[in-house]
């Protein structure tokens, strides 16, 4: 089975802004061309999943993303690197009223859809991301997780460490490490993979203090 990195989009894998629907205004992050590469080199698929609640807020078509999309993947082109899939939610938070769904994260709706379509095994799997619903999509999807200090990261740095769960998983061990950007983030997995391979699973937490 294949192992993948998924990537959120906004504050990770492009620069955020906020409900974005202009395919002009689409920045990759510094360093993301050759993060991906590496991550690429070390065997990852690459899948974005991304919460575009945009949608269901009616602020822009859910027709406008596969030019967005479209957008990003020529920006990664240009960096000598793709990635494998886009998932989308396109559903609002339930805690605003909106219908529940399985897919916005952190349901883990997109990677297990992810995992059966490209045959991802999720348990050798990573997430990176900038927001406290990324973590807990890893948590759901049975993933390690990297957060990036882009974004709105350095905000989820600070409220993810209050976090019970966060303090449970540092008991069980699962792994939860803190990057400055997506270029450090492919630094950690590389590591943690070597480690990996070497230890058979002796990993330890970054403390993200
Ligand atoms: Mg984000
Ligand atoms: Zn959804």
């Amino acid at each position: 089975m294949a192992r993948a990195v998924f990537l959120d989009r906004d504050g990770t894998l492009i620069e955020n802004v906020p409900y974005l629907s202009d395919p002009s205004a689409v920045r990759l992050s510094a360093s993301g061309g050759e993060a991906l590469r590496r991550l690429r080199s070390l065997g990852f698929l690459l899948v974005v999943v991304t919460n575009q609640s945009g949608i269901a807020r009616g602020f822009f078509d859910e027709t406008a993303l596969p030019e967005i999309h479209g957008r990003v993947a020529e920006l990664l082109s240009l960096e000598g690197v793709s990635v494998d899939a886009f998932y989308h939610c396109p559903h609002g938070p339930s805690e605003e009223g909106f219908p529940g769904c399985q897919c916005r994260k952190p349901a883990p709706g997109m990677g297990i859809r992810a995992s059966e379509e490209l045959g991802i095994d999720l348990r050798r799997s990573w997430m990176i991301g900038d927001a406290p619903c990324d973590y807990e999509f890893a948590v759901n999807c049975g993933c390690r997780f990297v957060l990036v200090r882009t974004g709105r990261g350095k905000e989820t740095e600070r409220e993810i460490s209050a976090f019970p769960a966060v303090r449970e998983d540092e008991k069980s061990g699962t792994m939860f490490f803190v990057a400055e950007d997506l270029r450090a983030a492919a630094g950690i997995i590389e590591q943690a993979e070597s480690g990996f391979s070497a230890e058979r699973g002796g990993f330890s937490l970054i403390d993200p203090s």
